[in-house]
């Protein structure tokens, strides 16, 4: 179950929060177009409302007066191929004994299977495959026992893998970011409460403030008065495993994760690229929209030193930035289309080519990422019938190797381009007249980060966790679940 989502909790004094969790989801709905939801709690019962599609189909006026409360949590889900499941739309709600559970999760368990066996062989029933229900029916067990921090905790203890989680316990909203900080999360302040969202953006839209992101490990409580909020370091790890990829793709170019700006890290990325391989041609252009940043800082690399690395003499006019490629806005995103045919017309039908600006020059088109080649072998195609001369392809990430088990579908190793060719080898595939990629030190870098601070594992193939049948790049190892173990805990 791979799943890359959006996750927002809002506490407020007396306002309904239903309003400011959909147009906090609005604001992350690029991390999931599958379903969306909101629960609430008005400080006697659940609401929920979870329906598959965008955010704005999702709920009509009616849906969002009734979701009656002060306080709740958000949710949209990244649509994976082949699962179009509404049992695992979010977010996940339980009544059980001692209250009201709510609960949305970004991010991807490694050991849920193992949590989910051992629970159900202790009478829990589950509704669907997904993790989140694995990390919900935990929580009401040890809550049965403990109070919530140390029933946090113990399931925190317990799980090995990627979450990002707003939780809802009766009236109380929390936010828990795994011990490696896979995943974005972050706390704002609002004009009368607090927020907990994957993205800064969220908090922006609401006319909020970035407080700060929730530290790997820590449990953040808002206070139900929406008057502040309580911190618990509970898990110390000693590193990070940061996603890249976020920075690189998937956040928001507007968000700010872990202290930087994202647009401001495309754009250094963009000029790294400049400075490890840059290529003299007539015009650069970004692959709309993931490479627009990526393309704007290494055309002002560009314009200050030569491909060589020596300054521009006055009179060299360097290299002109172009927007050569329109978009068609109204079509979604071409990724997750389930066959080959598809995604190529879907890519034609994405992209235009403006033909003025390629028509008989040399073109340096830019991209963050290839995933299967689909696009760049299509775009390259299509700026040279349109006449450009050369297309050489430059990519603001390392090549994608391996699949991602933390929360970004990939797609399998088999489908990667990257998988089992080399770069020259992909550069022939795609039909550029050169191609290349970043350093995975120079993405290191640019995020002032240590490399194993980063997961990579997409683009090294060895993972910050304990994955069967993958390398790790760490000492790793997950907790040991087992029957025996928990009933001892107890
Ligand atoms: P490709 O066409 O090579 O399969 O995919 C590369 C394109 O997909 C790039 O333009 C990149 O911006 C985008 N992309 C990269 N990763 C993801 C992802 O996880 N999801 C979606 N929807 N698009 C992605
Ligand atoms: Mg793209």
């Amino acid at each position: 179950m791979t799943e890359k989502c959006g996750v927002v909790g809002i506490a407020f004094d007396e306002r309904d929060a239903a309003r400011p969790l959909y147009y906090g989801l609005y604001a992350l709905q690029h991390r999931g177009q599958e379903s969306a939801g909101i629960v609430t709690h008005d400080g006697f019962q659940q609401h929920s409302h979870v329906e598959m599609g965008l955010v704005g189909d999702a709920f009509d006026e009616g849906d969002l007066e009734s979701l009656n409360g002060s306080a709740g949590i958000g949710h949209v889900r990244y649509p994976t191929a082949g699962s179009l499941d509404s049992s695992c739309a979010q977010p996940f709600s339980v009544s059980f004994k001692s209250g009201s559970l709510g609960l949305s999760h970004n991010g991807n368990l490694v050991n849920a299977d193992e949590i989910r066996d051992e629970l159900a062989g202790l009478g829990h029933a589950f509704t669907s495959d997904g993790d989140t229900e694995v990390i919900a029916h935990d929580l009401a067990r040890n809550l049965l026992n403990e109070d919530l921090i140390r029933a946090v905790k113990r399931t925190m203890q317990r799980l090995h893998g990627s979450y990002s989680l707003t939780i809802m316990h009766d009236e109380t909203v929390m936010g828990v970011r795994d011990p490696q900080g896979n995943r974005p999360l972050c706390i704002g302040k609002l004009e009368d409460g607090y927020i907990i969202a994957s993205e800064s953006a969220a908090i922006d839209t609401l006319d909020g403030e970035l407080v700060r992101d929730v530290r790997p490990g820590e449990l953040v409580v808002l206070e139900a008065d929406g008057s502040g909020f309580d911190s618990y370091q509970l898990i110390d790890a000693d590193q990070t495993a940061h996603c890249f990829f976020e920075h690189v793709y998937f956040a928001r170019p507007d968000s700010q994760i872990d202290g930087t700006l994202v647009y401001e890290s495309r754009r250094k990325l963009g000029r790294a690229l400049w400075e490890e391989s840059g290529v003299e041609t007539d015009v650069v252009m970004p692959v709309p929209d993931s490479g627009r940043a990526f393309a704007s800082g290494y055309a002002d690399a560009a314009d200050e030193t030569t491909a060589d690395g020596e300054p521009r003499a006055e009179d060299d006019e360097g290299v002109e930035f172009a927007e050569g490629l329109m978009k068609n806005r109204y079509v979604g995103r071409t990724f997750i289309m389930p066959t080959q045919n598809e995604r190529e017309r879907a890519v034609r039908l994405k992209l235009n080519p403006i033909t003025s600006t390629v028509e008989g020059k040399t073109v340096t088109l830019i991209d963050d990422s290839i995933v299967r080649g689909t696009t760049s072998t299509q775009l390259v195609s299509l700026l040279k019938d349109c006449g450009a001369e050369e297309v050489h392809m430059r990519i603001g990430a390392p090549p994608i190797v391996a699949p991602c088990y933390m929360g970004i579908d990939m797609a399998t190793r088999e489908e990667l381009i990257a998988a089992d060719k080399s770069i020259p080898e992909i550069g022939e595939a795609i039909d550029a007249d050169s191609l290349e990629y970043l350093s995975p030190d120079a993405v290191a870098d640019v995020l002032e980060t240590d490399r194993s601070d980063l997961c990579m594992g997409c683009v090294t193939g060895e993972y910050p966790y304990d994955i069967d049948g993958e390398p790790t790049d760490r000492d790793v190892t997950r907790p040991s679940i087992g029957g025996a173990a928990l009933e001892a805990d107890d």
